[in-house]
Protein backbone atom coordinates (compact mmCIF):
# COMPACT_ATOMS: atom_id res chain seq x y z
CA UNK A 1 0.00 0.00 0.00
CA UNK A 2 0.86 3.52 -0.63
CA UNK A 3 2.77 5.55 2.07
CA UNK A 4 1.63 8.66 0.85
CA UNK A 5 -2.12 9.96 -0.06
CA UNK A 6 -2.04 13.22 -1.92
CA UNK A 7 -6.07 14.13 -1.24
CA UNK A 8 -7.44 16.77 -3.94
CA UNK A 9 -10.41 19.19 -3.77
CA UNK A 10 -11.48 21.52 -5.86
CA UNK A 11 -9.00 24.25 -5.25
CA UNK A 12 -6.81 22.14 -7.25
CA UNK A 13 -9.02 22.57 -10.43
CA UNK A 14 -9.87 26.23 -10.06
CA UNK A 15 -7.23 26.90 -11.87
CA UNK A 16 -7.76 24.93 -14.93
CA UNK A 17 -10.80 27.15 -14.90
CA UNK A 18 -13.01 24.51 -13.41
CA UNK A 19 -15.83 26.06 -11.30
CA UNK A 20 -17.56 24.55 -8.71
CA UNK A 21 -21.33 25.38 -6.53
CA UNK A 22 -19.20 27.14 -4.47
CA UNK A 23 -17.77 29.65 -6.70
CA UNK A 24 -20.11 32.34 -8.56
CA UNK A 25 -20.41 32.85 -11.98
CA UNK A 26 -20.43 30.12 -14.91
CA UNK A 27 -22.80 27.00 -15.11
CA UNK A 28 -23.63 26.46 -11.59
CA UNK A 29 -25.75 29.91 -11.37
CA UNK A 30 -28.23 28.97 -13.84
CA UNK A 31 -29.48 26.32 -11.78
CA UNK A 32 -30.19 25.49 -8.45
CA UNK A 33 -27.96 22.08 -6.02
CA UNK A 34 -31.57 20.92 -4.99
CA UNK A 35 -33.24 20.32 -8.66
CA UNK A 36 -29.53 18.71 -10.55
CA UNK A 37 -27.28 16.89 -7.88
CA UNK A 38 -29.49 15.72 -4.78
CA UNK A 39 -30.40 12.44 -4.16
CA UNK A 40 -33.62 12.08 -5.84
CA UNK A 41 -33.27 14.72 -8.67
CA UNK A 42 -32.84 11.93 -11.16
CA UNK A 43 -36.71 11.19 -10.29
CA UNK A 44 -38.09 14.31 -10.20
CA UNK A 45 -36.04 16.31 -12.39
CA UNK A 46 -34.40 13.74 -15.02
CA UNK A 47 -34.19 15.92 -18.10
CA UNK A 48 -32.73 19.26 -16.07
CA UNK A 49 -30.31 16.88 -14.03
CA UNK A 50 -28.91 15.21 -17.38
CA UNK A 51 -28.11 17.87 -19.48
CA UNK A 52 -26.69 19.46 -16.79
CA UNK A 53 -24.28 17.18 -16.04
CA UNK A 54 -23.85 17.14 -20.40
CA UNK A 55 -23.26 20.66 -20.14
CA UNK A 56 -20.12 20.28 -17.53
CA UNK A 57 -18.90 17.45 -19.86
CA UNK A 58 -19.37 19.62 -22.87
CA UNK A 59 -17.31 22.34 -20.34
CA UNK A 60 -14.60 19.89 -19.21
CA UNK A 61 -13.59 19.36 -22.93
CA UNK A 62 -11.16 21.81 -23.44
CA UNK A 63 -10.07 22.39 -20.24
CA UNK A 64 -6.21 21.71 -19.37
CA UNK A 65 -4.33 20.31 -16.37
CA UNK A 66 -2.05 23.07 -14.49
CA UNK A 67 1.35 23.29 -13.18
CA UNK A 68 -0.06 21.48 -10.02
CA UNK A 69 -1.29 18.29 -11.82
CA UNK A 70 1.65 18.01 -14.31
CA UNK A 71 3.98 18.54 -11.12
CA UNK A 72 1.89 15.50 -9.52
CA UNK A 73 2.22 13.59 -12.57
CA UNK A 74 6.31 13.67 -12.16
CA UNK A 75 6.04 12.78 -8.69
CA UNK A 76 3.70 9.56 -9.83
CA UNK A 77 6.05 8.32 -12.38
CA UNK A 78 9.03 8.89 -9.94
CA UNK A 79 6.90 6.94 -7.42
CA UNK A 80 4.81 4.86 -8.52
CA UNK A 81 4.09 2.20 -5.83
CA UNK A 82 4.52 5.11 -3.17
CA UNK A 83 1.69 7.49 -3.85
CA UNK A 84 -1.99 7.49 -4.24
CA UNK A 85 -3.88 9.86 -5.88
CA UNK A 86 -7.20 10.34 -4.18
CA UNK A 87 -9.64 12.97 -5.51
CA UNK A 88 -13.38 14.93 -4.56
CA UNK A 89 -12.80 16.23 -7.84
CA UNK A 90 -14.97 14.76 -10.72
CA UNK A 91 -13.33 16.21 -14.01
CA UNK A 92 -10.17 14.34 -15.51
CA UNK A 93 -7.72 16.74 -15.14
CA UNK A 94 -5.06 14.66 -13.74
CA UNK A 95 -6.33 12.03 -16.50
CA UNK A 96 -5.64 14.92 -19.06
CA UNK A 97 -2.11 15.23 -17.03
CA UNK A 98 -1.03 11.22 -17.26
CA UNK A 99 -1.80 10.29 -14.18
CA UNK A 100 -2.95 6.46 -13.43
CA UNK A 101 -5.04 4.84 -10.92
CA UNK A 102 -6.95 8.32 -9.94
CA UNK A 103 -9.50 7.26 -7.31
CA UNK A 104 -12.35 9.66 -7.36
CA UNK A 105 -14.64 9.42 -4.80
CA UNK A 106 -17.30 11.63 -6.17
CA UNK A 107 -17.56 9.95 -9.13
CA UNK A 108 -16.45 10.56 -12.28
CA UNK A 109 -17.87 12.63 -14.89
CA UNK A 110 -17.09 10.77 -18.27
CA UNK A 111 -18.44 7.74 -17.09
CA UNK A 112 -22.46 6.95 -16.95
CA UNK A 113 -23.74 4.34 -15.27
CA UNK A 114 -26.06 1.87 -14.68
CA UNK A 115 -27.74 1.67 -11.29
CA UNK A 116 -29.21 -1.04 -11.26
CA UNK A 117 -26.65 -4.14 -12.70
CA UNK A 118 -23.52 -1.55 -12.29
CA UNK A 119 -22.67 -0.79 -16.12
CA UNK A 120 -20.16 1.35 -16.27
CA UNK A 121 -19.40 2.92 -19.67
CA UNK A 122 -16.97 5.91 -20.34
CA UNK A 123 -18.87 8.46 -22.71
CA UNK A 124 -16.20 10.92 -23.42
CA UNK A 125 -17.12 14.17 -23.44
CA UNK A 126 -20.77 13.86 -24.99
CA UNK A 127 -24.01 14.00 -24.17
CA UNK A 128 -26.12 10.95 -22.58
CA UNK A 129 -28.35 11.02 -25.08
CA UNK A 130 -26.23 10.68 -27.94
CA UNK A 131 -24.86 7.54 -26.33
CA UNK A 132 -27.97 5.77 -25.19
CA UNK A 133 -30.40 6.62 -22.51
CA UNK A 134 -31.04 2.88 -21.80
CA UNK A 135 -28.44 0.20 -20.24
CA UNK A 136 -27.24 -1.77 -22.52
CA UNK A 137 -27.25 -4.70 -20.32
CA UNK A 138 -30.88 -4.63 -18.54
CA UNK A 139 -32.40 -1.68 -19.83
CA UNK A 140 -32.66 0.24 -16.77
CA UNK A 141 -32.08 3.97 -17.50
CA UNK A 142 -28.51 5.07 -17.56
CA UNK A 143 -27.07 7.85 -14.69
CA UNK A 144 -24.16 10.43 -14.83
CA UNK A 145 -21.41 8.23 -12.31
CA UNK A 146 -21.56 11.03 -10.47
CA UNK A 147 -22.26 10.45 -6.35
CA UNK A 148 -25.29 13.38 -5.58
CA UNK A 149 -25.51 15.38 -2.03
CA UNK A 150 -27.38 12.64 0.19
CA UNK A 151 -25.75 9.45 -1.76
CA UNK A 152 -23.70 6.86 -0.24
CA UNK A 153 -20.59 7.27 -1.62
CA UNK A 154 -19.30 3.42 -1.84
CA UNK A 155 -15.90 4.87 -2.53
CA UNK A 156 -14.92 6.10 0.99
CA UNK A 157 -14.49 2.23 1.70
CA UNK A 158 -11.20 2.34 -0.45
CA UNK A 159 -10.57 5.90 1.02
CA UNK A 160 -10.79 4.55 4.51
CA UNK A 161 -8.39 1.15 3.16
CA UNK A 162 -5.90 4.01 1.68
CA UNK A 163 -5.93 5.94 4.78
CA UNK A 164 -4.94 2.51 7.30
CA UNK A 165 -1.36 2.12 5.85
CA UNK A 166 -0.94 6.19 5.15
CA UNK A 167 2.27 7.83 6.87
CA UNK A 168 2.15 10.85 5.21
CA UNK A 169 -1.07 12.85 4.06
CA UNK A 170 -1.26 16.05 1.68
CA UNK A 171 -4.19 17.56 1.13
CA UNK A 172 -4.94 20.08 -1.77
CA UNK A 173 -7.84 22.71 -2.01
CA UNK A 174 -10.53 21.94 0.32
CA UNK A 175 -12.17 23.67 2.62
CA UNK A 176 -13.39 20.81 4.86
CA UNK A 177 -16.82 21.35 4.46
CA UNK A 178 -17.66 18.41 2.48
CA UNK A 179 -15.45 15.79 4.09
CA UNK A 180 -14.00 16.39 7.51
CA UNK A 181 -10.24 16.87 7.07
CA UNK A 182 -9.52 16.94 10.23
CA UNK A 183 -10.58 13.41 10.58
CA UNK A 184 -8.66 12.26 7.77
CA UNK A 185 -5.39 13.36 9.09
CA UNK A 186 -5.71 10.94 12.18
CA UNK A 187 -5.02 8.84 9.97
CA UNK A 188 -1.65 9.64 9.29
CA UNK A 189 1.67 10.54 10.89
CA UNK A 190 2.22 13.58 9.08
CA UNK A 191 -0.23 15.81 7.24
CA UNK A 192 0.68 18.73 4.82
CA UNK A 193 -2.22 20.74 4.03
CA UNK A 194 -2.35 23.39 1.21
CA UNK A 195 -5.48 25.57 0.25
CA UNK A 196 -5.85 29.07 -0.25
CA UNK A 197 -6.45 30.23 2.90
CA UNK A 198 -7.29 29.03 6.10
CA UNK A 199 -10.92 27.68 6.88
CA UNK A 200 -12.78 27.14 9.90
CA UNK A 201 -13.98 23.47 9.40
CA UNK A 202 -9.82 22.90 9.65
CA UNK A 203 -8.19 22.87 12.91
CA UNK A 204 -4.67 23.45 12.00
CA UNK A 205 -3.43 22.16 15.29
CA UNK A 206 -3.69 18.22 13.75
CA UNK A 207 -1.85 19.31 10.33
CA UNK A 208 2.46 19.33 10.55
CA UNK A 209 2.40 22.06 8.02
CA UNK A 210 -0.14 24.61 6.11
CA UNK A 211 0.82 26.32 3.19
CA UNK A 212 -1.84 29.12 2.08
CA UNK A 213 -1.13 29.62 -1.58
CA UNK A 214 -2.43 28.87 -4.81
CA UNK A 215 -2.14 24.94 -5.44
CA UNK A 216 0.04 26.05 -8.58
CA UNK A 217 2.24 28.01 -6.14
CA UNK A 218 2.58 25.42 -3.59
CA UNK A 219 3.15 22.62 -5.65
CA UNK A 220 7.26 22.98 -5.98
CA UNK A 221 7.25 23.16 -2.19
CA UNK A 222 4.76 20.28 -1.70
CA UNK A 223 6.61 17.79 -4.09
CA UNK A 224 10.02 18.24 -2.07
CA UNK A 225 8.30 17.56 1.06
CA UNK A 226 7.22 14.34 -0.49
CA UNK A 227 10.10 13.73 -2.07
CA UNK A 228 12.34 14.22 1.60
CA UNK A 229 9.56 12.12 2.75
CA UNK A 230 10.13 9.10 0.69
CA UNK A 231 14.17 9.40 0.75
CA UNK A 232 13.32 8.99 5.16
CA UNK A 233 14.48 12.30 5.49
CA UNK A 234 12.04 13.66 8.02
CA UNK A 235 13.37 17.31 9.22
CA UNK A 236 11.23 19.71 6.92
CA UNK A 237 8.13 18.20 8.66
CA UNK A 238 8.79 18.21 12.23
ZN1 LIG B 1 -28.00 -2.21 -16.25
Amino acid sequence: MSKVIIFTGAGISAQSGISTFRDSGGLWEQYRIEDICTAGCLETNRQETIEFYDKRREDIKDKKPNYAHKQIKLLQDKYPNSIKLITQNVDDMFEKAGCVDVLHLHGFLKNVVCPKCGYKHNIGYSSLKSFQENCPRCNCLLRPDIVFFGESAPKYIELYRYLESCELLVIIGTSGYVIDVNHLSSYATKTILNNLEPSDAIDEKKISKVIYKKATDAIDEIVCDIDNFLKGNLETLV
